[in-house]
């Protein structure tokens, strides 16, 4: 069976070799050896100034938002995994949706300053499929508006825009390491913050707020990642460049390959050295996506529906109509890409897709 993704899996002795660290200490939690190995290592790797490694990637999420957020309305998109979402109510703030843009499925940042309102604080965007945000102009309305951003940036390892880090933009940045995500440490995630007092902040938040043993900056969570978590992050990270080159042939043979009269793909914003995240199209219609995604299934591929539904239709989530997040969300269906997809299998994907489409 082919799955939309496969978790890379490195070797299990190199894997072994950093458990054998943890044994040795018999030290597994509370930012152990390997957790702060793997924080300097992908530090210099990302060229980052501040990351905090965290149980997964909801949780950073939800500590930004109870740091920026504040309780109030959040701007953010309906075109996202349910997680950013959800995070803003999990956290008593109200998400105010604004539609996406078409190419890029982005939050469309010429619609947002019409959704600010006196109880804004914050938007809260998604980077969707790797694929930045207009990051300059919702820094410019962010900072006529007095306003906090917080880029979900879940799907962004490895990806630079304009020359740095995409993490590095944004107030708060956050990333997962969830095992179907590029850079992966089985359950995992990250939070990214340039200002050193915010960072600050965070950190006390993911350790239930301590400052030592026995005193307290203020509230806090448990979002620690544990050190079995960061021994799969070390033994993953040197494959990263091996992983991307190779899930780069699968996403240029579908560029080649597929028939593009009938199907469209995402537009990746200029300026940006994209990560091969994620090989979403889009169908004319959601009656062709059903017929495609039978066809696969059939013969044992199983695409996936990244995102449906829109969040805007959720009833928890009660936002106004989104025309073009509801048009794409029904027509986008991410094809299989992992760093070793076979060549006869990508073949006879496009060849099933391409019959289907004609
Ligand atoms: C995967 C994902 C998350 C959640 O990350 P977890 O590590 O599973 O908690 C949040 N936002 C987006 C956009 C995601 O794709």
């Amino acid at each position: 069976m082919i799955h939309v993704t496969k978790t890379y899996l490195p070797p299990l002795e190199e894997y072994n070799n950093y458990l054998k660290k943890a044994w040795n200490k018999k030290w597994i939690t509370n930012r152990g050896e390997l957790v702060l190995e793997l924080e300097s290592r992908l530090k210099k790797h990302l060229g980052i100034s501040n990351i905090l490694a965290t149980s997964n990637g909801t949780v950073p999420l939800q500590i930004a938002l109870k740091l920026l957020g504040k309780g109030g309305e959040i701007i953010t998109t309906p075109f996202s995994y349910i997680a950013t979402s959800a995070a803003i109510v999990w956290e008593h703030c109200t998400p105010v949706f604004v539609d996406i843009h078409p190419e890029y499925l982005c939050i469309d940042e010429t619609q947002i300053e019409a959704a600010i309102t006196s109880k804004t604080t914050t938007i809260l965007a998604t980077h969707v499929f790797g694929n930045p945000c207009n990051v300059e102009v919702i820094k410019k309305i962010a900072k006529k508006h007095n306003l906090y951003v917080i880029y979900d940036a879940a799907h962004c390892f490895d990806v630079m825009y304009k020359g740095q880090s995409i993490f590095n933009y944004g107030d708060i940045s956050t990333c997962s390491f969830h095992a179907t995500k590029l850079f992966h440490t089985g359950e995992g995630g990250a939070l990214f913050c340039k200002d050193t007092a915010l960072a600050q902040k965070a950190f006390y938040s993911h350790n239930f707020g301590h400052k030592d043993l026995l005193s307290f900056h203020g509230l806090g969570i448990n979002g620690k990642m544990s050190e079995l978590q960061a021994a799969m992050g070390l033994a993953v990270l040197p494959y990263m460049e091996k992983i991307i080159s190779s899930r780069k042939q699968v996403v240029n043979y579908y560029d080649t390959h597929l028939d593009f009269s009938n199907l469209k793909k995402i537009k990746i914003r200029k300026n940006t050295q994209w990560n091969y995240s994620y090989y979403p199209v889009i169908f004319d219609s959601e009656k062709t996506l059903l017929n495609v995604e039978k066809v696969l299934n059939t013969a044992g591929i199983f695409p996936r529906r990244y995102f449906y539904p829109s969040l805007n239709t959720l009833p928890f989530l009660k936002g106004g109509k989104m025309s073009i997040s509801e048009k794409i969300s029904k027509t986008i269906l991410c094809l299989p890409l992992y760093a070793d997809l076979e060549l006869c299998d990508i073949r006879n994907i496009v060849t099933l897709i391409n019959n289907e489409i004609c």
